[in-house]
């Protein structure tokens, strides 16, 4: 059960990673658990993403997917395995094919959680902090019993500069555009499979693990 899991921030992917990884019992495979551990057993190329992760920089692809390599090589991975935030662009997406090929082991699922621009600003948005505490509430998620107070000392509640719509905004169109040429290439090939992230995290789940069952054998 080889998965590459996609959507934007706000989608739900992590939520829905969680629970594939444990259903299935495959290792949830995100590039920055990859690059930590690299960097902790003192690979070669961890060394080189460390380089450039000290300098604030990007690490380049050939880099990272270096890593993917190493990290799908390992034999917890023979079952199965989920990819998450990795490929972020097309030539990582064909270097990944090209990986999965010399293993014998080609990608299943590509699937993406999709979720409307609008939802995922109000998700993203949603987050309503404490003045006196520090607690954190969630508009759509865990609002506080009486609006903008708190419900364990009455304090007021106020939104951080990083939750407000337009900065939430600005930072998912970035995003957008990053992921549609991925998209692209995967809706191109045949092989995106769209969930409706826009429902119960339960029902999302449930449409995952249906197409997930269906493709055992
Ligand atoms: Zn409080």
């Amino acid at each position: 059960m080889n998965i590459v899991l996609m959507g934007l921030p706000g989608a739900g992917k992590g939520t829905q990673a969680d629970k594939i990884v444990e259903k299935y019992a495959i290792p949830h495979i995100s590039t920055g658990d990859m690059f930590r551990a690299a960097i902790k057993e003192g690979t070669e190329l961890g060394l080189q993403a460390k380089a450039f992760m000290d300098q604030g920089a990007l690490v380049p692809d050939e880099v990272t997917i270096g890593i993917v390599r190493e990290r799908l090589s390992q034999p917890d991975c023979e079952k199965g395995f989920l990819l998450d935030g990795f490929p972020r662009t097309v030539p990582q997406a064909e270097a990944l094919d090209s990986i999965l090929e010399e293993l014998g082991r080609p990608v299943e699922h590509t699937i993406n959680v999709q979720v409307e621009k609008e939802e995922l600003i109000a998700r993203l948005s949603g987050r309503r902090i404490c003045k006196t505490c520090g607690t954190s509430y969630h508009l759509v998620f865990n609002p506080p019993k009486v609006d903008g107070i708190c419900d364990k000392d009455g304090g007021e509640l106020y939104t951080r500069a990083d939750d407000n719509p337009e900065t939430v905004t600005n930072r998912l169109e970035v995003n957008m555009n990053q992921a549609q040429p991925l998209l692209d290439f995967y809706k191109a090939k045949g092989v995106l499979t769209n969930i409706n992230g826009q429902q119960e995290i339960s029902k999302v789940f449930a449409d995952l693990d249906a197409l997930l069952q269906g493709s055992r054998s």
